[in-house]
């Protein structure tokens, strides 16, 4: 293999200093989804003083940097500035607003999840800008807001800017991810008649359709899949129009979070799971599924109402991106890169639904994400800057 003109390690590590203070900065600034200015002009202050050629933000506050390239397709870096709820304090090692260094590792919620990520994104912009290494075409460096539970951000970002080829950055411990399962949010309601519960002959009571129906869905042949495993189903919230326990309830509600393998159909799900809710329903009853609309609202006052579909992807791994970025990556690391798919969702399902050619590549462990023990590894943080910088610059934006 032959050695990159860049030394794009050591270049990395020269900026690692500052990678690690503004990563830290990233993850003492609390951004829960719809909660992300203060960490939007964190990021835009960071891209201007690196030297961005531009820096916007947009209706729905994503902070969008560019720096030009010489006339080729434009390659987007997506990282998300929102984080989940760190949940009970008590339980974390470190604090989660922190950022503490602990032997080599920087602790708090985002670290992974995606705060690292979005750091050495913005920072292989700034060094591309300040060493000025060539690149084929423009880069944009997209910090977006509400990926977590809604893709808002990215929804709304792909409204006006679109890229030729894009890498996410979510954890993949800097392997080259190439695609990951759908996810959709049912409800299935079924209504029947509230009474005394001490009459229930005179009711109709709605949670035995219900457990009909999870008992079926229990035995639902799922489709499989190569890669994937297999499609899957899991019922989650159970909601009833009721507070009192001795009332039998007029409507229950449960929630299904359905995993759904490439070219899927949602709305033949939709249908599958409609008939084997309404399949032998007695008269007094009336059910349905229906998709979960979400209505969310942005930092900057901005409404959506999005169903919540989370298309999946996946590139073969012969695709000219897949052996474009792994060939790039193995040269900048000499060593190996591995490809592999994620086991959750991200934003890269909206842009590959586009038609625009989408891998992942991000530095922390992936098993971290969500929980009490998240936290990033200094060295990979400093090797996804040298990955993101080497991308940017070397990898092939279109089939050579
Ligand atoms: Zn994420």
């Amino acid at each position: 293999m032959p050695p990159s003109r860049w030394g794009w390690g050591a270049l990395a590590q020269a900026h690692a200093a500052h990678l690690i203070v503004f990563t830290q900065r990233l993850v003492q600034t609390p951004s829960l989804p719809g909660h992300e200015g203060a960490v939007a002009q964190l990021v835009k202050s960071e891209m201007q003083r690196l030297g961005y050629d531009e820096v916007t933000v947009d209706h729905a506050g994503n902070v969008v940097g560019m720096i030009r390239g010489s006339g080729g397709p434009m390659l987007m870096f997506n990282a998300h500035m929102d984080h989940v709820d760190p949940g009970d304090l008590s339980g974390w090692p470190h604090p989660p607003y922190s950022g503490a260094i602990v032997n080599g590792m920087l602790w708090g919620r985002g670290t992974v999840d995606m705060k690292g990520a979005l750091a050495a994104m913005v920072y292989a912009g700034g060094l591309i800008k300040q060493h000025d290494i060539p690149m084929p075409g423009d880069l944009i460096v997209a910090a977006v807001v509400m990926e977590e539970g809604g893709g808002v951000g990215t929804h709304e970002l792909l409204l006006h800017c679109r890229p030729a080829v894009c890498v996410v950055g979510e954890s993949s411990n800097n392997c080259v991810m190439r695609g990951h399962r759908g996810r959709a949010e049912f409800v299935a309601r079924v209504t029947g008649r509230a009474v005394h519960a001490s009459m229930p002959e005179l009711g109709a009571n709605p949670h035995y359709p219900i457990a009909r129906f999870l008992t079926r869905l229990q035995t639902l042949p799922m489709e499989s899949d190569p890669v994937f495993t297999n499609a899957s189903v899991a019922p989650t919230l159970y909601r009833t129009d009721q507070s009192s326990p001795n009332v039998i309830p007029g409507e229950v509600r449960l929630t299904l979070d359905w995993r759904s393998l490439p070219g899927q159909r949602i709305e033949h799900v939709a249908a599958q799971l409609q008939q084997l809710l309404c399949d032998d329903l007695e008269s007094d009853y009336q059910a349905e599924v229906q998709i979960v609309q979400n209505r969310f609202t942005t930092y900057t006052g901005l409404t959506v109402e999005l169903p919540a579909i989370f298309h999946s992807f996946l590139l073969p791994t012969d695709h000219w991106l897949v052996q474009g970025a792994q060939h790039t990556l193995s040269r900048a690391f000499n060593r190996d890169v591995a490809v592999d798919v994620w086991r959750f969702t991200t934003d890269g399902g909206q842009v590959a639904a586009l038609g625009i050619p989408t891998i992942g590549f991000g530095p922390g462990d992936p098993q971290r994400v969500h929980t009490n023990q998240e936290c990033i590894e200094l060295a990979a943080l400093v090797d996804g800057l040298a990955g993101y910088t080497a991308l940017a610059s070397e990898m092939a934006r279109e089939p050579l």
